[in-house]
């Protein structure tokens, strides 16, 4: 870089700025910088001990970076509190990087990213990898009970408490209580729930059917140790991707429940999808099935546990198949209002 070179930007810039003169800032801006290099570049060079100490001083600087960053992964504890602290954040900043719906089953093969968007190609794990739950239609479910035993019980009544076991508020801040308990009862084969809804999803079931509807349960009741194994898998498949441990373990806590927190473990959620549909991603909204679901569930005491737009309260990506039993006042006014359960909790 020498006196010639400096000249001709000048002149370049000059000549761009009578033809441009709209552009003049950003030419003059351009043309500063340039200039400041081109100073800096030649008060180096004329002192080779100051260029040999910068270059030294860089090499430090990258080296210990480098050996630095491993460090912030190690407190995994710490990192999740404050990862809990400012979910709503996190929920904005991530907003544009992920979609995937439940992922809740380990898809061994990788998913391809779409190049342009950087968005992970809508999949349904569960589908593809199959499940070790039975699959049954609704008729083969219904066929195993008596007619009467499918018409909508009697409502229990009394004041809407929080500490109803219906509105038990299970989230990634509200792990479920240690001494919780309650019983299992079987809708059918290895589909498991808690024995106390069965009556009213056999009820939601048959209605469905009664209006053309077919039903299918594809995830039910989940132990802690399948949620543990569905959530590892997840933040594998993130970091076979080249994300660090945190951020695969942040990106996973959007699409899988954290081990703990899941509405399955405490088998009062459903993922619920149909014959035609097998597919847990947004388009199930539009299914005559998914419909059909948001516009009844209420009825039989069951919610849209995460809707659309309210993810920053949830903390859980859209889940148009996700269906949470709280009873059926609790459910009315959940579904009329546009609610969560979180804010229908917080408002008792
Ligand atoms: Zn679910």
């Amino acid at each position: 870089m020498n006196e010639f070179w400096k000249e001709r930007v000048i002149l370049g810039a000059q000549k761009k700025m009578r033809k441009y003169p709209y552009l003049k800032g950003i030419i003059t801006l351009y043309l500063t910088v340039l200039l400041l290099v081109f100073y800096i570049w030649n008060g180096l060079v004329s002192n080779t001990k100051k260029l040999v100490s910068l270059a030294v001083l860089l090499v430090f600087f990258t080296i210990s970076c480098s050996f630095c960053a491993p460090m912030f992964q190690g407190d995994m504890e710490i990192e999740q509190q404050v990862f809990t602290e400012h979910l709503e954040t996190e929920v904005i900043t991530l907003a544009t990087e992920v979609e995937v719906p439940e992922a809740e089953k380990a898809v061994e093969e990788e998913e391809v990213l779409p190049a342009e968007t950087g968005v992970e190609e809508i999949i349904n794990p569960e589908a593809e990898a199959g499940d070790d739950i039975d699959n049954y239609s609704s008729d083969e479910i219904l066929a195993n009970y008596d007619p009467k035993d499918l018409e909508l019980p009697e409502e229990e009544s009394g004041e809407a408490s929080a500490d109803d076991w219906k509105l038990l508020l299970v989230n990634n801040r509200h792990p479920i209580p240690e001494d919780y308990e309650f019983t299992l009862g079987t809708i059918r084969g290895s589909l498991q729930c808690d024995e106390r809804i069965i009556p009213e999803f056999m009820s939601m079931l048959q209605a469905a059917k009664e209006d053309g509807i077919d039903l299918e349960v594809c995830s039910p009741y989940r132990t802690l140790e399948r949620q543990e194994m569905l959530f590892d898998k997840k933040i594998k498949r993130y970091m076979n991707r080249g994300m660090s441990y945190m951020d695969a373990y942040k990106l996973s806590a959007r699409v899988v429940n954290v081990p703990g927190t899941s509405e399955h473990q405490i088998g009062l959620a459903l993922d619920i999808y149909t014959d035609s549909y097998k597919t847990l991603d947004e388009g199930f909204e539009k299914t005559a099935a998914g419909k059909w679901l948001r516009e009844n569930c209420s009825e039989y005491g069951f919610i849209l546990r995460y809707p659309k737009g309210k993810e920053y309260i949830t903390g859980i990506e859209y889940e148009p198949w996700h269906f949470r039993y709280v009873g059926r006042s609790a459910a009315q006014e959940i579904m009329e209002r546009g609610l969560t359960l979180e804010e229908y909790v917080e408002g008792l």
